[in-house]
Formats: C-alpha cells, structure tokens, sequence
C-alpha cells in the first residue's frame, strides 16, 4: 500500500555474496511496515550484519531490489534517504571515527545543517543521557567497550532517525544498560525499529516480531512472544 510505500522498507529478491563466494544472502523479500519493532536472528555467520548492511546502502546486492521509504537504492541521488536511517554497526569502532565522541555526536547534525553551537549543546546532553558526560573529550581508544557502545547509539540518535537499525545494541552492555535501552528504544518516534540480536530474552522486550535468517533466507517470521 501507499503507507508501506512511504515509511516503511520493502526487499525483493535481495542475492548477496562476498566476492568469489557463494550467495551469503539468497533471493531474500521482506517487508517492514511502518510501526514494526523487528528482531533479525540466526546463528553466527548466517548473514545479519550483511543484510543490513544491504539494507542501509553501505552494501550492493549483486541483485534484487531495495525501497526505503518509497525510495530504491538504485537511485542516484540518495541524500534524504540516507539522513533518515540510523545505523549502528555491529562493531562500535566502525561508526566512531572522530577524536573525541563529543565531535562524533556533533558532526552528523553539523553535517545536516545544525549550527555547531545547538548541535554541541544537543550532543553534550545525549551523552550524559548515555552517562558519558565525564568522558566527553576523551580519545575514543581510551572508552571502554560499553561506553563506545552508548556513545555510537548517542551519534546516531543525534540524527533524530525515522528509521533505525541497530546491528547487536546490548554487546558489552551491563544488565542496567540493557533494561534501560529496552526502555528507551520501543519508545523513540521511529517508523521502523530494526535490531539484530543473539539476545532472545531482550528482544522479546523491544520488538513485536521475529525474522530468523538460516541458510541464506528468513525461514521464521512470526510474534517474538511465540519464540
Ligand atoms: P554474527 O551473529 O556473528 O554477527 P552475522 O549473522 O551478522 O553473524 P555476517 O557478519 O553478516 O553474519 O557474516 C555472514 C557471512 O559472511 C559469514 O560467514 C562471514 O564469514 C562472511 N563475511 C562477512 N564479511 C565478509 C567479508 N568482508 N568478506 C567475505 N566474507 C565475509
Ligand atoms: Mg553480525
């Protein structure tokens, strides 16, 4: 439908391999709707962050097809597209790339047109939500592991993304963290709220629905109540 169309991701077909590889992902259609929390999951290795990263554009599937938002991610020009998705890389050091995590959390709005004063300001307090406030201005290699984890969601929520995929969000958090992001994350104004996760017991918290990828396709779809 024309809802579906506008705000939410539909896939059709997606083939993906690595080069000289067999298809990691093969002929893979799904849609998400708008207002769907969706847990991605499969075993290590079956292709969770790969799917993803298909689905954000950092990937080229070696075909099918990818609308995000009524968009295909065969078109060119993809900037307004691309500011909507938030996407957290399995691996935090990936989307942390600045100095400091204070300029990370700024540069995504400065970049979009926030004046680098109200983008400073904004950032500072997402990184106290995120109790990072003391490490602000510390080099990103001297962060612990959770706090590059925090301090990477903080930079892209910066971003106000209506669409969020998140590859792995609770890795190397502590057991207040993770009750407190499966507080925060079901509540944020998203269209799409995508999150890969070995997690079960947390997903079932944050997310209304279940995809298990396995040899190559989603062979599970259904509630995450029922898992
Ligand atoms: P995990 O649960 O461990 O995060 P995953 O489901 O996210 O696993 P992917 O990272 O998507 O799995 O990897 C899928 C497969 O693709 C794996 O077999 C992996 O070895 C392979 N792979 C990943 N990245 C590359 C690469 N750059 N080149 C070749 N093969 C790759
Ligand atoms: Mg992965």
């Amino acid at each position: 439908t024309d809802l579906v169309d506008k705000n939410g991701i539909i896939v059709e077909d997606l083939v993906f391999s690595y080069p000289n590889q067999n298809p990691i992902l093969e002929e893979i259609s799904l849609t998400l709707k708008p207002g769907e929390q969706i847990a991605l999951l499969g075993k290590t290795g079956t292709g969770k962050s790969t799917l993803m990263e298909n689905l954000v554009g950092l990937k080229q599937p070696n075909s099918g097809k990818i609308w995000i938002q009524g968009i295909s991610l065969e078109q060119k020009n993809l900037f307004e597209v691309r500011r909507q998705i938030g996407f957290g890389f399995q691996e935090p050091n990936d989307q942390l790339f600045m100095p400091t995590i204070l300029e990370d959390v700024i540069f995504g709005p400065c970049n979009y047109g926030v004046s680098p004063e109200e983008a400073t300001e904004q950032a500072q307090e997402l990184l106290a939500d995120f109790g990072l406030a003391d490490v602000t201005n510390r080099p990103v290699h001297e962060l612990s592991g959770g706090q590059k984890r925090l301090a990477a969601l903080a930079a892209i929520l910066a971003l106000n993304p209506s669409i969020l995929i998140l590859d792995e969000p609770t890795n190397g958090l502590d057991p207040w963290w993770r009750r407190h992001l499966a507080e925060i994350l079901p509540e944020l104004p998203v269209q799409v709220l995508l999150i890969a996760s070995h997690d079960l017991n947390w997903v079932r918290r944050v997310t209304q629905r279940a995809m298990v990828l396995q040899q190559g396709k989603i062979r599970v779809d259904m509630p995450t109540e029922q898992l």
